[in-house]
């Protein structure tokens, strides 16, 4: 039987397994060979193969490889707690971006007991059991093989018609979809990492589940190196950092819904100040729409069909509103009251709209899962000629935003999906009008065949912050459903009324969550522009402090923010708390300074630099923020 890998025929005996092709192609080691992907459906490597069939043998470093291994990993995971704790009641057990948790019903543990589940999983691991699938009957089956477990039942009880699975491994069996690990012996390291409490289906209305989290690998190296990894994330961890640096705060009265702090809103003017310049630079016109809209305009929109869930609404006065989720029903209104014509194209309306998306409690975290957030909105309409040359304008503008912070990122292009509206010809020009201008662009940028949204094809930006970590931020969006929902026109050249070419698109995304990515990113050490405390002048003594106020006042007017410690702390207190707080430059005056009229200088990397001229001091600093870098010209090496 001759079956094809990477378009090159491979010759087998009849009745193999993707397994048996894996030994053929030497696919043995822990992280090569998980799964089978055969036409577009992955399968355990004990899948049967057919004549003719094309195969790709998914390794550990796909993102389908990870999950594999670490949805069997949930399933060792389950055993050993099993084992542990035979009371407990398994519900489900997902794997996630990093690793794995599985959720317990009747289960009461706490840190301690980790060690000895991580014991217990050693021990399955070693048995090396092959997980193998069983296809029940029909539903009643396998409603009566888990029967004991209310919470099996019900997923059962849910699902839609079509073959229902699961697998076992030794006593293990357990309700499952897969496909699964060929054998537990891949998993070459495996972390219980923490424990905590989670509502089944994430509703608070419902039971109280013990959730635990795990991570596995296929070699100890990728372990160590990912807890290395979590250490420094710790360490840079907005929740954390955030508050302590006085920059947010989340607070039981309003869950979801952060407290910017006066620090915070320094670097909040901040970043809008340089969004607001390179924005009106580039000819984007910035309005504001209401935040409450009437459920009108929710229809039209197609919002309160399709995500009235995710709305907060109202009734005043008999009549029914909902804050807005989003900018864009606004912004159509605005363009439908005004008349256009093809010669006001591209027409740039950009907004910082504020909007308000219910999450569940469960999913709120810190600044990057929020219930309200401000977006960095803006609506392009445009003649279809237009497209390349706009979309090139938003790309120089992403690296120019991007570059400001050393964040670097890439761009990934989404194509027609199966259920789509549009005519071909109008998918056409679109994906035509964004492709021309990433190739155009020149840099290497990837494409997801089917992955666009029904309206339109769209471009996600997806950054990399200091830990190497990958955020989607930005997105560019053409729609074809919104201009026609609001019958939006304009007078053409022949005189003919017609619909505008329309792109969404926002680069920070959310204003809070690209704030949070950035306390991150720079773990709390701020560049200059946009330090929200960037200079502390430290008095040595009581006799210190009018010529440090003197010299507090002449840096204010220099323009920059800065503030004096003259508590009664000693020197090396002040500049420990100084430290802390992350601040950019701490200028300590005692008797010599005072006489000379200038201030001794050190920096945040802890490098004492002497004394200083104060005015040279202020010109360095000038440049500094002018050119908003992030580099010191004091210090020597990048910070972040
Ligand atoms: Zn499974
Ligand atoms: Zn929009």
């Amino acid at each position: 039987m001759k079956v094809f890998v990477n378009n090159k025929p491979v010759e087998l005996a009849d009745g193999s397994r993707a397994f048996d092709l894996a030994e053929k192609l030497n696919l043995r080691a822990p992280h090569e060979a998980l799964a089978a992907l055969i036409g577009g459906v992955l399968y355990d490597l004990s899948h049967l193969l057919k004549e003719g069939d094309h195969v790709e043998l998914i390794p550990f470093d796909d993102k389908r490889g990870k999950e594999v291994f670490w949805h069997t990993s949930a399933h060792v995971l389950a055993q050993a707690i099993l084992r542990l704790w035979p009371e407990a009641k398994p519900t489900i057990g997902p794997p996630i971006e990093s690793g794995f948790y599985y959720d317990f019903a009747n289960l009461t543990i706490s840190e301690h007991d980790l060690e000895k589940i991580e014991q217990e999983v050693e021990k399955i691991i070693r048995e090396n059991y092959k997980p193998e699938r069983h296809l029940f009957k029909n539903k009643e089956e396998a409603l009566s093989r888990f029967k004991s477990n209310p919470y099996k039942k019900e997923l059962i009880e849910g699902f839609e018609e079509g073959p229902i699975t699961g697998y076992s491994q030794g006593e293990f069996f357990d309700l499952c979809r897969g496909p699964h690990l060929p054998s537990l012996g891949k998993i070459k390291a495996f972390k219980i990492l923490k424990t905590s409490g989670a509502y089944w289906k994430g509703d608070p209305k419902r039971e109280t589940l013990t959730r635990v989290y795990g991570i596995s690998f296929p070699d100890r190296k990728l372990l160590k190196e990912y807890l290395t990894f979590l250490e420094e994330a710790k360490k840079r961890d907005h929740k954390v950092l955030g508050p302590k640096l006085g920059i947010f705060q989340i607070m039981e009265e309003a869950p979801g819904i952060p407290f910017i702090l006066p620090k915070g809103m320094i670097i909040w003017e901040r970043l809008l100040d340089f969004w607001r310049k390179i924005h009106r630079r580039a000819g984007y016109q910035e309005i504001k729409t209401p935040q409450l809209l009437s459920q009108e305009l929710w229809e039209r929109s197609g919002h309160w069909h399709f995500y009235k869930e995710n709305m907060y609404t109202f009734e005043v006065e008999d009549r029914h509103f909902a804050l807005k989720p989003m900018n864009c029903p606004g912004c159509m209104l605005y363009f439908r009251s005004q008349s256009h014509s093809y010669r006001d194209f591209p027409l740039r309306i950009s907004e910082i709209g504020h909007v308000y998306r219910h999450e569940l409690s469960g999913a709120l975290s810190g600044l990057f899962r929020v219930r309200s957030f401000h977006q960095d909105d803006a609506h392009l309409f445009l003649l279809p000629s237009q497209i390349k040359e706009e979309i090139l304008g938003i790309i120089s503008l992403i690296e120019e935003i991007y570059g400001t912070f050393g964040l670097s990122y890439r761009l990934e292009l989404s194509t027609r999906p199966a259920k789509s509206i549009g005519s071909d010809a109008d998918w056409e020009v679109a994906t035509k009008g964004l492709k021309e201008a990433l190739d155009e662009w020149g840099k290497p940028y990837a494409i997801n065949e089917g992955d666009g949204a029904f309206y339109g094809p769209k471009i996600d930006i997806h950054i990399r912050d200091t830990l190497n970590r990958s955020w989607q931020c930005g997105t560019i969006q053409y729609d074809m459903a919104l201009p026609e929902k609001f019958q939006l026109e304009y007078m053409d050249s022949d005189s003919q009324h017609k619909r505008p070419v329309m792109i969404h698109r926002a680069l920070f995304g959310s204003v809070e969550r690209f704030l949070g990515i950035l306390i991150e990113h720079f773990a709390g050490r701020f560049p200059l522009w946009i330090s929200p405390l960037p200079i502390r002048i430290i008095t040595v003594a009581e006799r210190h402090n009018a010529y440090a106020h003197e010299l507090a006042l002449k840096i204010k007017h220099a323009g920059f923010i800065c503030d004096v410690d003259d508590s009664n702390e000693s020197v090396n207190k002040k500049i420990r708390t100084a430290q802390l707080m992350q601040i950019n430059y701490m200028l300590t005056v005692g008797d010599k300074e005072v006489e000379n009229r200038t201030a001794s200088l050190r920096t945040r990397d802890n490098v004492v630099h002497g004394e200083i001229v104060i005015d040279t001091f202020l010109r360095a600093l000038e440049q500094e923020q002018a050119e908003r870098s992030i580099h010191s010209p004091y210090v020597a090496e990048v910070e972040a």
